[in-house]
């Protein structure tokens, strides 16, 4: 196992980069820490694969360096890092039993014979795949091909790192639960430093210790899920991770007290924003419904029961807001406002979040 530092690194696919949109991968700087579980979390094309792809020595990045543990191996071809790495579809040896091709990685490294069997019929049973073991990979179905791979890559117990490229695309919805929570007593039994790359938020923030939220090319967060759902660094972390997502509105910010809508509302401590398009994000979680006619103006658009609560969807200015309210509320039809809870309260400028006066850092 081992840690891995990214160093001034970013990459373009251009030949002659001419300005940083022409970069697939901007600046990074970045230690992944050994041992633990990241899952790289954000939309299609925002540069994921290309990080990881960079890890494991696939590509070679435009500029800067990765440490394995304070050794250069920016330039040092995949098979000398020692990694395991499983993509989205499966690479499988077809004419190979399930048996031989879990056993591979380890038959390569000349492990002996006797813990290549226990260590396969072990990788085979956490995969579901006990009973097919001896059968040919031909013919298998994309699925269980899949958790093949998915195998092979965690068969090795020696690596230093385990990387996942959205291992469970072609995994049918229950065995995704399953295979991931497989993955995580796999992480918790041998403590292997794993990176699980991902656009689910469900899937990150219940795989991993740490989510690395990337948005366009940037890593623009990296936070337990509870420092991501309290305190979103950027507004698209905010939007992405949530279910709604935070809302955002745009503000004028003075000291404790913003004005939204043509309305004060007190923030719960002061701010200092240096300039630039100032906003503050509020999660459906921190919104209250009132109908005595304080708070922001909103009106009622729709309600949306989902089981657990409910989504109420308003209207403030003209803008879509969504609130949350628990299952036995009644969402009074008198509703003509909206308050927000001092502590689910973020401010950002340009898109960043503004540390509030004398919060820590
Ligand atoms: P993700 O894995 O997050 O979906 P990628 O890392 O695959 O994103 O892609 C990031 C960006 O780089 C995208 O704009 C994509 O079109 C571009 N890109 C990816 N691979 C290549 C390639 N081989 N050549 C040129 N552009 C690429
Ligand atoms: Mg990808």
């Amino acid at each position: 196992m081992a840690k891995i530092t990214l160093d001034n690194l970013a990459h373009s696919y251009f030949p002659t980069p001419k300005s940083e949109d022409d970069f697939a991968l901007k600046e990074l700087n970045h230690d992944w820490v050994d041992g633990e579980a990241y899952a790289l979390l954000g939309a299609s094309g925002c540069g994921k694969s290309t990080l990881l792809n960079i890890i494991s020595g696939l590509l070679h990045p435009s500029q800067g360096r990765i440490l394995f543990d304070d050794q250069d191996v920016t330039h040092a071809p995949t098979a000398e890092r020692n990694i395991a790495q499983v993509f989205q579809f499966p690479v499988v040896y077809d004419t190979m039993t399930v048996r031989d091709n879990l056993a591979f990685p380890l038959r390569n490294r000349g492990a002996d014979a006797s813990y290549i069997a226990s260590r396969v019929q072990q990788i085979g049973k956490m995969i579901g795949m006990e009973a097919e073991l001896d059968r040919k990979a031909r013919g298998l179905t994309a699925d269980a091909k899949q958790k093949i791979s998915l195998g092979r890559g965690m068969v090795r117990e020696d690596v230093n790192a385990l990387l996942f490229d959205e291992p469970l695309t072609v995994i049918d919805p229950h065995m995704k639960w399953e295979l991931r929570t497989q993955l995580k007593s796999l992480h918790h039994e041998f403590g292997h430093t794993m990176i699980y790359v991902t656009h689910d938020q469900t899937e990150a923030l219940t795989f991993a210790d740490k989510v690395v939220v990337m948005y366009d090319g940037r890593v623009v967060q990296i936070g337990t899920p509870q420092e991501l759902f309290e305190r979103p660094a950027h507004t698209f972390v905010g939007y992405f991770i949530g279910s709604p997502g935070m809302n955002v509105f745009d503000a004028q910010i003075d000291g404790a007290t913003a004005q939204i809508a043509g309305t004060e509302v007190a923030l719960g401590a002061g701010y200092t924003p240096k300039g630039g398009k100032l906003q503050v994000g509020v999660r459906p979680e921190f919104i209250r419904l009132t109908s005595d006619g304080t708070g922001v103006p909103a009106s009622v658009r729709r309600v949306e029961d989902v089981g657990r609560h409910k989504i109420v969807r308003l209207d403030v200015a003209g803008r879509e807001v969504s609130a949350i309210a628990g299952e036995d509320d009644a969402v009074s039809t008198d509703t003509n406002g909206i308050t927000f809870d001092p502590k689910g309260i973020n401010v950002y400028a340009d898109d960043w979040r503004v540390a509030a006066e004398g919060e820590a850092a």
